[in-house]
């Protein structure tokens, strides 16, 4: 990458950025360095207090060679000075909430996100004397209307997990900024290729690596990007003294990962738009969300603020428990499961009842009417995977018949 002088393109980013031939074999492929630790001279520190940005690597919790290379590679993806991998997204999260907030302080939060994140600002947060408002975020007057005096963070996820309602990055981002707050942005359904936070304003962005950048469902991982300066004192308290630090190789595979992400990305959105059309004429379907279809409530933003419109989509049948107990029987291809952004199709069932005792308490009337109109008794989120369109199309044409 050092090499490079010439200005280069997202597939070239994704593959070059943070890797060069190894100095020492040749290696054009990069090597994992698994070592916790680094033989040092004798003038090396023992506190990360006195750690410099360029130091000698000493301990892999401080700093290693491979999470160096994938850190590089993301803070060049998002086009932020730079990024600190963890070991998963709830490490990366729990890492930055803990660095911007202090016992007093406020942070505004969306009301529909990440449910291990809902769940930890309902019970563990506000147990540090830190308050919390939960907002649907897609109301840019509910935002405004939640600022405190002492409000420091405004943390929205878009498109949010699971209901794929969007947020106005540069709107918020304004709110935030005149609030004297910071802009924390949760990109893993979005990714890089179709939204750049930080170029909206945002102060951090966050991802799951586990999603899209992996891409593969083999390891863990999350990120935070943003500027050198707030990255520097956020490494040396909240990454290195909690130690949610990514393994390195684990930090192999979703470089690795990463290499190939745009051209995936491409294939997520394409197939995801056919699977979404297809549903939507289906007799058995009540109802589609994806921001790539004109029936997305927000899709004037979606055109705006994704240059690509993802691979989630949701979609809404009669009796959506029955209809899932025949999904996990017979699908052939789509996996009945968890988690999103692989390279297979996964997909799962998610009653809004469940949800919204366990992970989503709402306060107000009119986040439970939002919550209904994009999500209804429950939905299917389908995490379109790169098969062949026909055979991914068959799989859901044959299971949708039994219904
Ligand atoms: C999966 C996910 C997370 C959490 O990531 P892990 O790697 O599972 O810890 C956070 N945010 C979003 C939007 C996610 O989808």
């Amino acid at each position: 990458m050092s090499k490079i002088t010439f200005p280069i393109g997202i597939n070239t980013t994704a593959i070059h950025a943070g890797e060069e031939p190894d100095p020492v074999t040749g290696a054009s492929a990069p090597n994992i360095v698994m070592s916790t630790t680094f033989v040092a001279d004798a003038n090396a520190g023992f506190s990360v207090e006195g750690l410099e940005e360029d130091a000698a690597w000493i301990y892999t919790r401080w700093g290693n060679p491979t999470i160096h290379q994938l850190e590089v590679k993301l803070a060049a993806l998002e086009n932020g000075e730079t990024a600190i991998a963890f070991a998963s997204g709830m490490a990366a999260i729990t890492a930055l909430l803990l660095h911007a907030l202090r016992s007093g302080d406020h942070a505004i939060i969306s009301d529909v996100a990440y449910a291990a994140l809902s769940e930890m600002t309902n019970e563990i947060i506000p147990g540090l004397s830190i308050s919390i408002t939960k907002v649907d975020t897609s109301d840019l007057k509910a935002i405004q209307k939640a600022v405190l005096p002492n409000t420091r963070l405004i943390y929205v996820e878009t498109p949010c997990n699971p209901l794929l309602r969007l947020t106005d990055i540069k709107a918020v981002a304004a709110i935030a900024h005149n609030a004297g707050a910071k802009l924390a942005v949760d990109s893993t359904f979005a990714t890089p290729i179709a939204t750049r936070p930080l170029e909206s304003g945002a102060d951090f962005v966050v991802h799951s690596l586990t999603k899209y950048l992996g891409g593969h469902g083999d390891a863990l991982g999350g990120t935070i990007i943003g500027s050198r300066l707030e990255l520097a004192a956020l490494r040396k308290t909240t990454a290195i003294r909690l130690g949610g630090v990514i393994s390195p190789f684990n930090a192999w595979l979703i470089m690795r990962g990463i290499a190939t992400f745009p051209l995936r990305m491409k294939i997520h959105a394409e197939n995801a738009l056919a699977v979404a059309r297809f549903l939507e004429g289906h007799p058995k379907v009540a109802r589609v969300i994806y921001p790539g279809l004109p029936s997305h409530p927000q899709h004037e933003l979606a055109q705006r603020q994704m240059h690509n419109f993802s691979g989630m989509l949701t979609f809404q049948v009669k009796n959506g428990r029955g209809a899932a107990q025949i999904f996990a029987e017979h699908l052939q291809i789509i996996h009945y499961a968890v988690s999103l952004g692989h390279h297979r199709s996964l997909i799962f069932y998610l009653p809004s009842d469940d949800l919204l005792q366990s992970s989503f308490k709402f306060s107000t009337p009119e986040q439970l009417t939002s919550w209904k109109s994009f999500a209804g008794e429950g939905i299917f989120r389908f995490s379109v995977g790169l098969e062949d369109i026909e055979d991914i199309i068959h799989d859901l044409e044959h299971v949708l018949e039994k219904l």
